[in-house]
């Protein structure tokens, strides 16, 4: 499998070079040149099927020859070695619980897949490979805890001062070792920005053998497409789901994208966005403005200019079907999604975190012009993540899972920079 540069300014590459690069040269996002076609017998015997078959099937295409056949399978099975259930919250919206992995949020997927191919890329080339990555949040969290104790890897996170919880921000800073967190004076976009610099640094780059984790690795991005066809195993409603994804980068719904381009039966996906509303605008109006990003309370989503957007253009470029017959993309405020945190948990017992809230508005809404549809929330993050947030709505405490009881009391070590590239550039070369 090659992948090519969505900047066409670069050569093809495997999914091994394309991981270790994580961009391409040219500053593009990397896609593969062909989208796996899974046929229909696979699908239609999901429900017999093992989950690491499942996804060994669906990953193998993308990553070729670059991993020997036992190996990825290990990797498969490493990366979903906890529950990811579909649970029902009402008559016609279903959760799929993508907060059970070590850092209980879906991001584990992804990171956990990364770093083990990663790990078995720097074993076979025994080269000291630094990891740099910005986070919103969560992203942060996964890739520490997926890249911790990782012998021949370093790892370098950038995230927006005061703009993460206190959860993440545990997450990120109480590794130590061979994982550094660097504390930004300034928003996400700012962390992204320098972080895309460091990798078109040649004076960086000749003394560190740099890769990124953010959703655009690849190998990160793809493994995504794993829980899409766990739900669907799930499924037993007889019409296929629309399928609503709170989202920030867009790695995560473009990967359910691809699932879909592959064979996956869905029959909608909405893109619910917080008021960092740049695709919903772009879905409206055919323009594509990147936009500052504003704070809100599902900030894993504050994102005003979606990496990975470019690739569902890209995924639909022949235009059949429309992008507009499959994705649909609204904004939600905060307002909206405080209160249907409390009106679900009043009325299902069912306790949302802010971004599956976010995610639980939008898909009612949909619902409700589209009586005869159900559908599949992602949710994307344990609520114990934003307690902050969410222990003042619904007026009690949450119990604590026992996972993060541990971390909650550790201390915690930063590097306070600013938002400025030069910084960053200087913790790097003391590297
Ligand atoms: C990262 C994140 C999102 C957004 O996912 P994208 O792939 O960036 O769209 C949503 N919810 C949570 C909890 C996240 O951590």
């Amino acid at each position: 499998m090659k992948y090519y540069s969505l900047k066409h300014q670069s050569p093809d590459v495997d999914f091994r070079e394309a991981t270790i690069s994580g961009q391409a040269p040219d500053g593009g996002l990397y896609f593969p040149r062909s989208v796996n076609s899974l046929n229909t017998d696979f699908i239609h015997n999901l429900k017999h099927t093992s989950d690491e078959a499942i996804c060994y099937e669906v990953i193998r295409h993308y990553v070729g020859t670059c991993i020997p056949d036992q190996v990825l399978k290990d990797i498969v099975a490493e990366t979903i070695d906890f529950p990811i259930p579909l649970t029902q919250v009402n008559d016609h919206i279903f959760s799929l619980e993508l907060f059970h992995g070590p850092t209980l949020a879906f991001k584990d997927v992804g990171a956990r897949f990364m770093s083990r191919c990663l790990g078995y890329f720097a074993r076979s080339t025994n080269r000291e490979v630094t990891v740099l990555v910005a986070t919103s949040g969560d992203t942060g969290g996964a890739v520490a805890s997926g890249f911790a104790g990782v012998p021949g890897v370093n790892v370098v996170i950038l995230y927006p001062s005061g703009k993460v919880s206190k959860v993440q921000e545990q997450q990120l800073t109480t590794f130590g070792g061979n994982v550094k967190a660097l504390e930004v004076k300034g928003n996400f976009d700012d962390c992204q920005q320098m972080v895309k610099k460091a990798f078109l640094d040649e004076a960086l780059k000749a003394k560190l053998f740099l890769t990124s984790a953010n959703s655009i690795n690849v190998a990160r991005w793809l493994p995504q497409q794993f829980y899409y066809f766990l739900a669907l195993k799930q499924w037993r409603e007889a019409a296929p789901p629309v399928i609503c994804v709170p989202s920030g980068n867009f790695g995560n719904i473009c990967a359910g994208m691809l699932a879909f381009r592959s064979g996956l039966p869905v029959s909608h996906f909405i893109a619910a966005c917080n008021a960092n509303d740049t695709v919903p605008h772009f879905m409206q109006t055919g323009k594509y403005e990147a936009r500052k990003a504003v704070a809100t309370i599902s900030n894993a989503m504050d994102v005003g200019d979606p990496s990975n957007f470019i690739r569902i253009l890209e995924l639909f470029h022949d235009a059949k079907p429309d992008l507009h017959e499959i994705l649909t993309s609204v904004s939600v405020t905060d307002e909206k999604t405080k209160e249907v945190i409390r009106q679900v948990y009043q009325q299902y017992q069912y306790l949302l975190d802010p971004h599956g809230a976010v995610a639980y508005a939008a898909l009612d809404s949909y619902h409700s012009e589209n009586p005869e549809r159900k559908g599949i929330i992602l949710e994307t993050a344990h609520p114990i993540k934003f307690l902050d947030v969410v222990e003042p709505i619904i007026g009690s405490n949450i119990p604590v899972p026992e996972s993060i009881r541990h971390i909650m009391d550790k201390p915690r070590h930063s590097t306070v920079i600013s938002n400025h590239y030069e910084a960053l550039q200087q913790e790097l070369l003391q590297l």
